[in-house]
């Protein structure tokens, strides 16, 4: 895995989100890796498999993979080789390991936008927050493109909750 690129959380900017590109494709082997690890989510239509190891948020897609709220370059770094390791793992007990392809999450643009502001500011660049909601599920936004989520201090339990709901389903902060 080779880090392609290295940018500040948007949640928390003391720590950083890393892109790695996966040398070869390991789409193939996701639902072995949802079937083993506990905590895991896979969203079979991207396909797209999201976990939290410790405090980090990781998503394997087929060639790439992003580690969000990692310390730093060498714990990201960590991270990955451990990721390798499991996939490597997973690969070589594919025959012992009864794959589960079904998605755990299914999420609708109305549990979004019950989460947004409901203001209809238009900071995110959308002129309402269903129409951003309806975006965020398309993988066209983030969370953080709503800026008054994250500005306000009295948000914090609705931004947790999003945080939650986009995370099961492989979107990134
Ligand atoms: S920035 Fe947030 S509150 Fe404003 S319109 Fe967009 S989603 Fe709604």
């Amino acid at each position: 895995m080779t880090i392609d690129s290295v940018e500040p959380c948007f949640a928390d900017e003391s720590k950083i989100r890393v892109t790695a590109r996966i040398s070869e494709d390991v789409g193939g082997l996701l639902p072995y890796l949802n079937a083993v690890l506990a905590n895991a989510t896979y969203v079979p239509d991207r396909p797209a498999l999201t976990f939290t190891k410790g405090v980090r948020l990781v998503t394997v897609y087929p060639t790439r993979v992003t580690i969000a709220k990692a310390d730093d370059l060498s714990d990201a770094e960590e991270t990955l080789g451990w990721l390798a390791e499991r996939l490597g793992w997973c690969g070589e007990h594919r025959e012992e390991i009864e794959p589960v392809f079904e998605g755990k999450v299914r999420v609708k643009p109305l549990d979004i936008y019950g989460l947004l502001p409901g203001t209809n500011c238009g900071e995110c660049g959308e002129r309402s927050c269903l129409a951003f909601a309806l975006l965020l599920l398309q993988d066209k936004h983030r969370p953080a493109d709503c800026a008054p989520l994250y500005r306000d201090k009295d948000m914090e339990a609705r931004r947790g909750r999003l945080g939650e709901l986009t995370r099961a389903l492989g979107i990134g902060e």
